[in-house]
């Protein structure tokens, strides 16, 4: 395994180990008690890759949905997601190019990559919530400001994680969000 099960009660305590494109929707999630269909695509599928299974993700996000009917409205989207219904299809989650390179958010939507879809502004006020030192974003900031922002995702991960074991590079982190999570979580245990 990658040292970690992911349930639908310990989804939210694991943002520190999710890039910053993951981190922003679940950081909207407990904003907003909602995630539109892009983000909840986005983040679905992350969390599907990452080890959760479909019936924590159908708790996990009905108990999230305040307010809304979650049976009616939004089950038949997450068992769409997990090949439960429709085609069928085993959808793989999305990678950085796929992000970067997709439809990027409108107002009230939180998906894409914050490195190129979010302002330097925004990216600053994230990194701060989840406690990256403003020294170490300096790093991070220039490698979004020259548009390199799978290169800023690195420089994320390594103010995290100054000096990770070598293993962990073979990880490819700065190119798949799920990649980045395994990698936290192995650099950080
Ligand atoms: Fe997410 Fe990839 Fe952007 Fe990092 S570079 S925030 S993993 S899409």
């Amino acid at each position: 395994t990658d040292g970690v099960q992911l349930t639908a009660n310990n989804v939210a305590s694991h943002v520190k180990h999710m890039p910053l494109c993951m981190a922003q929707l679940q950081m909207a999630l407990n904003k907003e008690k909602h995630l539109k269909h892009w983000g909840r695509l986005q983040y679905g599928l992350f969390l599907k890759g990452a080890g959760l299974s479909l019936e924590d993700a159908m708790v996990y996000f009905e108990r999230m949905f305040v307010g809304k009917d979650f049976n009616k409205e939004y089950s038949y989207n997450f068992r769409h997601m997990y090949g439960k219904e429709g085609k069928r299809a085993n959808y793989p989650p999305y990678n950085c190019a796929k992000i970067i390179n997709g439809n990027g958010p409108n107002a009230n939507e939180h998906h894409g990559c914050p490195y190129k879809h979010s302002t330097v502004q925004d990216v600053t006020a994230m990194l701060n919530k989840l406690g990256i030192a403003p020294s170490k974003q300096k790093g991070i900031i220039a490698q979004q400001q020259s548009h390199n922002y799978q290169l800023a995702c690195v420089e994320h991960f390594k103010a995290m994680y100054p000096n990770p074991p070598t293993s962990v590079y073979a990880n490819d982190f700065g190119n798949h969000p799920n990649a980045w999570f395994k990698s936290s979580v192995k650099a950080s245990g």
